[in-house]
């Protein structure tokens, strides 16, 4: 499968482009064009085509609208030392696309095909890539249920659209998230959706985020749907729980137990916090544990971390059984430490040792 050319023929001019791109926010512009691609059962999958960024016009029946058939990913292009770009791990975006549309019945997108279309795209918009640390060109490939009908089965045709949105530096180096601990609503359970990155999950997780906002909260935190007391993840991002200080500290994720998506930077974390000298634990946290951690200064950091936002440290929490703040409140130096080696590696600035950026230019 191939990607054909047919870029758009009015792009924004240079001079509006790159004003947007100096002040790029996130997800306020989408760039000149996009990458689609059909698969059906009977076919497979077709070549992708590059062409204008416009609107989609779909039968009013068609399934994704009605039973919410829908996988994305979210990727990052960064611009390096040199004037070039990178991709971050791309490959591994495009194994877990693939296993998140087997997970809800729609076709697995060869991984090769899937790289083609981001790598193709990123050149096309190479003058959409922003330059700044931390800013970057956000990819996001979505796979869609687009058989006309409403009979309730996996759907036999499927349409692959990838677009991209430049991107400002999300963090606020002077201000911490505070998170809402949802004891009422669950993320996923087993056997569930939770390990697949499909739009359903978030659909079930807005009523959640807006109870967090009413609490005066930024995001939610979630908790296991069996036991209801485990930590899990924060419904778009993973969480870390750092124990200790300086060199001696250990850096904790919640183990990977089914109902947690499988972030490509907390896999990222896990190895670049042992390049940094840092103990690294994938366990368990109650939130008793949490709360009580956080109390007796035990747990001396907290974070959050996905690819939107990288890394944002989590200053306080709030249950229904009270507020507990992480530390001072603010983002702590373990958490900033390796925010910046993070970024250093995806913007070229430190060695790439573990072969994770992608050159596309
Ligand atoms: C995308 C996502 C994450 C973060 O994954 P990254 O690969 O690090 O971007 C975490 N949780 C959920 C539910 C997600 O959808």
């Amino acid at each position: 499968m191939k990607v054909i050319n047919n870029p758009n023929k009015s792009p924004l001019a240079s001079v509006e482009r790159d004003q947007r791109v100096s002040e790029p926010g996130f997800g306020k512009y989408y760039t000149d064009n996009m990458v689609i691609a059909q698969w059906s059962e009977v076919d497979g999958w077709q070549d992708a085509e590059l062409k204008a960024y416009g609107p989609l016009t779909l039968d009013p029946a068609t399934m994704v609208f009605h039973y919410g058939q829908e996988v994305f990913e979210g990727m990052k292009a960064y611009s390096q030392p040199d004037g070039g770009i990178s991709l971050f791990r791309p490959e591994a975006n495009a194994k877990r696309f693939a296993k998140s549309a087997a997970r809800i019945a729609l076709p697995e997108m060869p991984v090769d095909f899937f790289v083609k279309t981001v790598e193709e795209l990123v050149k096309q918009e190479k003058g959409w890539v922003p330059k700044k640390i931390g800013e970057s060109l956000y990819l996001r490939p979505f796979l869609i249920a687009t058989e006309v009908g409403l009979g309730v089965r996996p759907s036999n045709h499927a349409t692959y659209v990838l677009i991209a949105t430049p991107a400002a530096a999300y963090f606020n180096a002077a201000k911490a998230v505070t998170v809402w601990i949802s004891t009422e609503y669950v993320r996923a359970a087993l056997g569930g959706t939770g390990e697949a990155k499909c739009g359903g999950n978030y659909a079930a997780s807005l009523l959640a985020q807006k109870q967090a906002a009413q609490e005066g909260c930024d995001q939610v935190a979630y908790i296991d749907a069996k036991e209801r007391k485990w930590v899990e993840e924060m419904g778009g991002m993973n969480l870390y729980f750092i124990k200790g200080s300086g060199k001696d500290a250990t850096i904790m994720t919640p183990k990977l137990t089914g109902t947690l998506l499988p972030g490509i930077t907390r896999d990222s974390i896990l190895t670049l916090a042992k390049d940094l000298g840092y103990k690294t634990e994938e366990s368990m946290i109650s939130i008793d544990q949490w709360r009580d951690g956080v109390k007796s200064g035990e747990i001396t950091e907290i974070f959050a971390c996905g690819t939107a936002a990288v890394i944002s440290a989590v200053g306080a929490a709030k249950s229904a059984q009270g507020t507990w703040q992480t530390g001072d409140g603010k983002p702590g130096v373990i958490t900033n430490e390796i925010r910046a080696a993070l970024l250093a590696i995806q913007h070229g600035t430190a060695p790439d040792k573990h072969g994770w950026n992608k050159r596309v230019i």
